[in-house]
């Protein structure tokens, strides 16, 4: 699923191309659930001749500002992507909706598993009812590590578990919240309420490093993300412990195992994170 990095990555990629572009018309949708405020013909009667503004990321969802205060939504879920394409380009795969610019570019939106969802928003007090109850965005500098530990304060619970709560913090998912632990040498399996000053303090700057990192890798690939011009991230190839199972732990050797946290796959390395 595509996390904080990927998401950031794809952002930015688009910001290069479609500020100032205006949406012709919605040239195909495939799957009318996946449009969650309007029927398909709607929404493309609400979209054609907006012109698109700006872009911006938040938490996992990428905000597309259009002009007469309407705001285009998408949240990629597990294996959505979002790709900007000149005229005439192939086909892309799996392909669900695509707005048609006036210049012949278009913008595609591709979903295997089709669990993505897109939004159209008339309004700022619209779109915040899907926004209003995210956490803070831990790569703000307003973010520091007092907030960190605000989120954590009186909290029982598995520790993994509460890092991939979008309502405590967002942009975490199961990648950067397994490499964030690694990089803590802390147990996934920890309760929250176990850790002491120091290991918070780890935690909170290894959160804001992984994430970083994976932003300058231009996300991680592991199957289905790719970028704004669908390419590949580079991410993958530096992680520390996600889905490395049997392979060897990049700091002390010891070989990196998997075991299944709140239904998710886990990965540590029993050395670098023991028990407690
Ligand atoms: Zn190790």
């Amino acid at each position: 699923m595509p996390e904080l990095p990927e998401v950031e990555t794809t952002v930015r990629d688009l910001r290069r191309f479609l500020p100032g572009l205006t949406i012709d018309k919605m040239l195909y949708a495939d799957w009318p659930r996946m449009i969650q405020t309007h029927p398909p013909e709607v929404f493309g009667q609400l979209l054609a001749g907006e012109q698109i503004q700006t872009l911006e990321r938040r938490a996992k969802y990428i905000i597309i500002n259009l002009t007469n205060d309407k705001y285009l939504i998408f949240h990629r879920k597990m294996t959505g992507n979002l790709f900007f394409r000149e005229a005439g380009a192939p086909a892309d795969k799996y392909t669900r909706v695509v707005l048609g610019f006036t210049n012949g570019t278009e913008l595609r939106y591709t979903d295997l598993r089709k669990f993505g969802r897109v939004y159209l928003f008339l309004g700022q007090a619209e779109m915040q009812v899907l926004l209003s109850r995210l956490g803070p965005e831990p790569l703000l500098d307003t973010f520091t590590f007092g907030h960190f530990q605000e989120i954590l304060r009186g909290r029982k619970g598995t520790l993994k578990t509460l890092l991939l709560d979008q309502s405590l913090l967002v942009g975490l998912g199961n990648i950067y919240v397994n490499e964030a632990l690694f990089v803590s040498g802390i147990h996934p399996q920890r309760n929250a309420q176990s850790l002491n000053d120091t290991e918070r303090e780890k935690l909170y700057h290894a959160i804001r490093l992984v994430l970083n990192t994976g932003i300058e890798n231009r996300g991680t690939t592991l199957s289905d993300y790719l970028d704004g011009e669908g390419q590949k991230g580079r991410n993958q190839e530096t992680l520390f412990v996600h889905e490395r199972a049997k392979e060897p732990c990049r700091t002390c050797g010891s070989l990196i195992i998997k075991i299944v946290v709140g239904q998710r796959g886990t990965y540590l390395c029993p050395a670098c994170q023991p028990e407690a």
